[in-house]
């Protein structure tokens, strides 16, 4: 019932009683729609989802829960812990249908421009995205340069695309057992492509090397020397090089350093048996070259699933995850033990006043773990 003058845009609210007349003067604006939001619901903000709501939420693909859950396994908090496990134990892993593949290469390379172009097209071709940043200088920015989302504009407005920064929470290891985790998550979520970015500049390179299938470096022509600041080391782990900005006045000088890069590859060992890693150039600005990119992806798949290469490494990659976890679990417990703290604080100090040998003190120190086993 609306009141006579009442503007088209304003209702009676909803407590003023029907024969009421005109008692009440006042009147409420109608709101206008909003348009539906990924982010999470007010109620999944409130409280922690329990772990059927997330287990649940991630096979089902809600991205809110799919967060919520990340968000659970990369929590320190010891109350986290064994809810996190939970999801983790209920959602299994390793599924064969999925492809991991890292991208790496030195900041401003073109990375995020290049996954916002493989994005879009592996999504237009039917695939679900996921991507997740390994950012290792986090710890020191205290949160990720990785995240911006705002260089993957059209890839994270997608319904089948899910984007991730991943903070390293200062530690290699921890970098690598919560991506790990978090790519768990998000292949029990249906995404059956799965892309780790990192920065090229550091160790945490072989980290990401140890999660992935295939892994991708993006390099910049002309770039002063051949090695473009990176360690040798980077590209014997690297499956596919692409030449990057290969557009305009610039495709030339490309073309120039893909030809270099595939005379420096053949003399390098190579990360995956009986593959000698391709070099393409790709202009992802213009995304040009993106197909004949991930057709070699696909190449490259062929040959690690006909050799066997490809269940050895993802068996091999859950070896290690779980000997990495056993490690940092071992190095946590021990290190926050009262009495190993204390003793070790009291062991610093006599090697910086000269009174022990480190070699001394470190065997000292890791005689309380034999003395005491609960240690
Ligand atoms: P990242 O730091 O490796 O993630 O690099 P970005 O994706 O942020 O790109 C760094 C700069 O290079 C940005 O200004 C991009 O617009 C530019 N860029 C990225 N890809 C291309 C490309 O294919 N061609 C050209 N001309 N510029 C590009």
């Amino acid at each position: 019932m609306y009141l006579v003058g009442m503007p088209e845009s304003s209702e009676r609210p909803p407590w003023v009683p029907d024969d009421a007349e005109g008692v009440f003067a006042t009147t409420v604006m109608r709101g206008v729609e909003q348009p539906e939001r990924r982010a999470a619901r007010p109620s999944q903000m409130r409280r922690m989802p329990s772990v059927d709501e997330l287990v649940e939420g991630i096979r089902g693909g809600d991205l809110a829960l799919i967060s919520r859950a990340i968000t659970l396994v990369e929590s320190n908090a010891p109350a986290h812990r064994p809810a996190a496990r939970e999801v983790l134990q209920r959602i299994g892993g390793n599924p064969g249908f999925s492809r991991r593949v890292g991208i790496s290469g030195v900041p401003g390379a073109g990375k995020s421009t290049f996954i916002e172009a493989l994005g879009n097209y592996l999504c237009d071709q039917g695939h679900r995205v996921a991507v997740l940043a390994v950012d290792p200088s986090s710890s020191l920015t205290g949160g990720s340069i990785l995240g911006d989302k705002t260089r993957m504009e059209t890839l994270c407005r997608r319904e089948d695309c899910f984007i991730r920064p991943s903070p390293s929470g200062g530690a290699l290891g921890g970098v690598a057992r919560k991506t790990r985790e978090t790519i768990a998550i998000c292949e029990a979520a249906g995404f059956d492509i799965v892309l780790v970015e990192t920065v090229g500049v550091g160790q945490s390179e072989i980290a990401v090397r140890a999660m992935v299938d295939c892994f991708l470096l993006v390099l910049i022509a002309g770039a002063g020397d051949e090695l473009q600041g990176m360690k040798k080391g980077i590209f014997e782990i690297a499956d596919i090089l692409m030449v990057n900005k290969a557009d305009g006045e610039n495709r030339i000088r490309a073309e120039a350093t893909r030809q270099n890069f595939e005379r420096v590859i053949h003399y390098l060992s190579s990360a995956t048996e009986g593959w000698e890693p391709p070099v393409l150039t790709v202009s992802s600005m213009e995304r040009r070259g993106i197909d004949e990119l991930w057709n070699k992806v696909g190449e490259y798949f062929d040959h690690v699933q006909a050799k066997g290469i490809f269940e050895e490494r993802r068996k091999s990659q859950a070896l290690a995850w779980w000997q990495s976890l056993v490690e940092q679990e071992l190095r946590v417990r021990f290190l926050s033990n009262p009495s190993v703290a204390a003793f070790s604080r009291k062991l610093e100090s006599d090697i910086l006043a000269g009174r022990t040998a480190p070699s001394l003190a470190a065997e000292e120190l890791l005689a309380l773990f034999s003395l005491n086993p609960s240690a």
